[in-house]
């Protein structure tokens, strides 16, 4: 079998002073920079789930998931091809389809709509593969994964009806960080814009006289990066064991290369910081509220893909998202898209007077700033990887 491994090389030279009114920026390895601040011992416990928002009002991620969307269409033909090349689909009709039943799974896969297009794509692909070279098509089961507390009856009531939809569909609940799934009982996995998602915030975020203690930053240092390391390893060992022999894992996550600096986040951080200033909110608040993101560069994935062992990477891949957005609405959907993600935490942690204040000021300074959002973005923020289940 062949690996087909494309890196594009990235060199990003973000001024991230501009982006900063007035706050301090520590580095991604956590040495927080000096300065005064009353620091109260207010530190987060954060929830170990993160749903987006439900239903299907203006900030729901129903109405604000266009990013995951253009992600999916610009994945499709590279996991089209990938079906044809590598996926072993007559080992699969004489050993384990007994019931001639392909299973499928989408691990968090949220409130839809990009679930049911990302699952459509793939059936047909597999449909398209077993009839030419079987001459027959198998049945299709569909299971839908996200932590307990998503919102599955919206996705339930929007799932196509049965006489477009050519599969059975099924939740499942819990964390894909665990097991989910019995021994070899899946064909196929797909996994979009979840597994950046970390488990729990680094226990020395959460210490305040830790050199990891993201002052007046939301997100980034090494404890991050350790966490998603340890994250991906127990997802990848629960996927080993559910995927059986010659099917596949496909993950399309965000992603960066090393040391760049995550401008859209740390425009949110901002944000925050202005709002401390007019007092609207506390800097501790700010200083004790962290977001449980980590985009890991291709490097770093196939590092851990390799410990894993259980996993050939046949396809990976770093795409220009931000290509086929249109540049005028970059801005608005960036911010809407994030509110539809991050609404949840940012209640919890600063109440919900503040909510439409923050991503007001977001938006502004995504106006602001857009030429330098969008020539970073130009670098390649996407990756998506196809690994085959091998015998290790
Ligand atoms: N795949 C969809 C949704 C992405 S939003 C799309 O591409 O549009 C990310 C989803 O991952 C959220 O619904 C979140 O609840 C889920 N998620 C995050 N961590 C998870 C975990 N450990 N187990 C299961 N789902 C998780």
């Amino acid at each position: 079998m062949s690996t087909c491994v494309t890196y594009i090389s990235l060199n990003l030279d973000l001024d991230m002073s501009r982006f900063s009114s007035g706050i301090d920026l520590a580095d991604r390895e956590g040495k927080s920079r000096k300065r005064s601040l009353n620091v109260s011992n207010q530190t987060t416990t954060m929830p170990e789930s993160y749903p987006m928002n439900g239903g299907d009002s203006t900030y729901s991620y129903t109405k604000n998931s266009y990013f995951q969307k253009t992600a999916i269409n610009i994945a499709k033909s590279m996991i089209d091809e990938a079906i044809v090349d590598y996926l072993d689909i007559k080992e699969f009709s004489s050993e384990s389809l007994n019931n001639n039943t392909f299973c499928i799974a989408d691990l968090g896969c949220s409130v839809g709509p990009n679930t049911f297009n990302s699952m459509q794509n793939i059936i047909e692909a597999v449909q398209q593969k077993y009839q030419s070279q079987l001459g027959q098509i198998p049945d299709f089961q569909i299971f839908f994964n996200d932590h307990v507390s998503n919102d599955f009856n919206t996705l339930f009531s929007s799932l196509p009806p049965e006489t477009e939809r050519r599969y059975f569909a099924a939740g499942v609940p819990g964390s894909f960080h665990d097991r989910l799934f019995p021994n070899s009982s899946l064909h196929f996995v797909h996994s979009s814009y979840a597994i950046h998602w970390l488990s729990k915030l680094p226990e020395e975020l959460l210490d305040e006289n830790s050199p990891a203690w993201n002052r007046g930053r939301i997100q980034y240092c090494k404890a991050y990066a350790a966490q998603f390391a340890k994250d991906t390893a127990r997802f990848l060992d629960a996927r080993a064991k559910e995927i059986m022999v010659g099917g596949m894992l496909v993950l399309i996550m965000p992603s960066i290369p090393n040391n760049v600096p995550h401008s859209m986040f740390d425009l949110l951080g901002s944000s925050f910081m202005d709002l401390a200033k007019e007092e609207l909110i506390s800097e501790a608040q700010v200083d004790s509220f962290n977001l449980p993101l980590y985009a890991a560069s291709p490097k770093e994935m196939t590092e851990l893909i390799n410990q894993n062992g259980f996993f050939s990477i046949v396809r990976m891949e770093l795409n220009n998202l931000f290509s086929c957005i249109d540049s005028q609405t970059t801005g608005k959907s960036c911010t809407m898209h994030l509110r539809a993600a991050l609404e949840g935490i940012i209640v919890k942690h600063f109440g919900s007077k503040v909510i439409d204040e923050v991503f007001h000021r977001l938006y502004e300074k995504t106006q602001e700033f857009s030429e330098r959002l969008e020539s970073s973005y130009k670098e390649g923020t996407q990756l998506v990887l196809v690994l085959k289940r091998k015998l290790k």
